[in-house]
């Protein structure tokens, strides 16, 4: 197998005359922390959304384990192993932590949540919706509801439903996303479990936690790619110094 687990070549975006996304080529190593970094307005969130499947790329091509998935659905894509979260909790608010995982559990063996299907379905998920809980840091919590969570726990919830899908490549945009300093230490902590067994590409704007947790990053511009290198490298880049600093 080869040691690179997602790659794009050449993946371009245009919005009417607007390119948000030019020419990217993009590599992903197996089992690596990927940071995807750029000033505002770089064409990341637009990258995410193109390795998602949320739009189609105008060119280009994207790679999922040396398979072209260019054009597959969302929902294809995450049965391949390749799930996204994202920026904006995206939690049944009123359902306990327990119950959005075990919807989580339910949709990961392929059906869409059925709200009149039997108790006893979603009961035989406890189990693995509790070792999930524990995972993320929630025990204790499991019966609260989602909305009366803290915004670090909500989104470590949100962690243990992308979890529940089983992804082999896990894509955070911006984890840390309005948390305060513990939330991010606690979530940060909880990528680095999670990076263990799987491989995770993050949009992250919080500079100090994509030094602490990134093994390689890709610096965007303009919808390019800017840098690529560790930390050390790509921070001490006058371009991406500039690009910075110029937005
Ligand atoms: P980032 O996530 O790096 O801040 P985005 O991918 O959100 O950047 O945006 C890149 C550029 O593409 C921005 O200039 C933005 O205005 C533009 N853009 C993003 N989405 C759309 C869209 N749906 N229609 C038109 N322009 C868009």
């Amino acid at each position: 197998m080869s040691d690179i687990i997602l790659s794009t070549s050449g993946l371009t975006k245009q919005f009417g005359g607007f390119t948000a996304v030019n020419d990217v080529d993009l590599q992903v190593k197996r089992g690596s922390i990927h940071a995807l970094i750029g000033p505002n307005g770089a064409g990341k969130t637009t990258c995410f959304n193109l390795l998602t499947k949320f739009f189609a790329p105008s060119r280009g091509k994207i790679f999922y384990n040396g398979r072209d998935v260019t054009g597959r659905r969302p929902a294809e894509v995450a049965r391949l192993g390749l799930v996204r979260s994202f920026q904006i909790s995206a939690v049944f608010p009123k359902l306990t932590a327990r119950n959005n995982i075990r919807i989580a559990l339910q949709r990961k063996r392929g059906n869409s949540f059925d709200f009149w299907r039997s108790e006893r379905v979603l009961d035989a998920l406890d189990e693995e919706a509790m070792r999930l809980i524990q995972a993320v840091g929630l025990t204790g919590y499991s019966e609260v509801p989602a909305g009366e969570l803290s915004y670090g726990r909500k989104r470590a919830l949100e962690i243990a439903t992308t979890l529940a899908l089983d992804p082999e490549l896990l894509l955070l945009d911006e984890p840390m996303a309005g948390l305060g300093q513990e939330d991010i230490h606690r979530i940060e902590a909880l990528i680095r479990t999670v990076s263990a067994e799987r491989t995770i590409l993050m949009v992250e704007h919080n500079l100090s936690v994509v030094a602490n947790l990134s093994d390689r990053i890709t610096v965007l511009a303009r919808g390019q790619v800017l840098a690529e290198g560790d930390y050390t490298s790509v921070s001490r880049d006058p371009r991406v110094i500039e690009a910075y600093i110029g937005s």
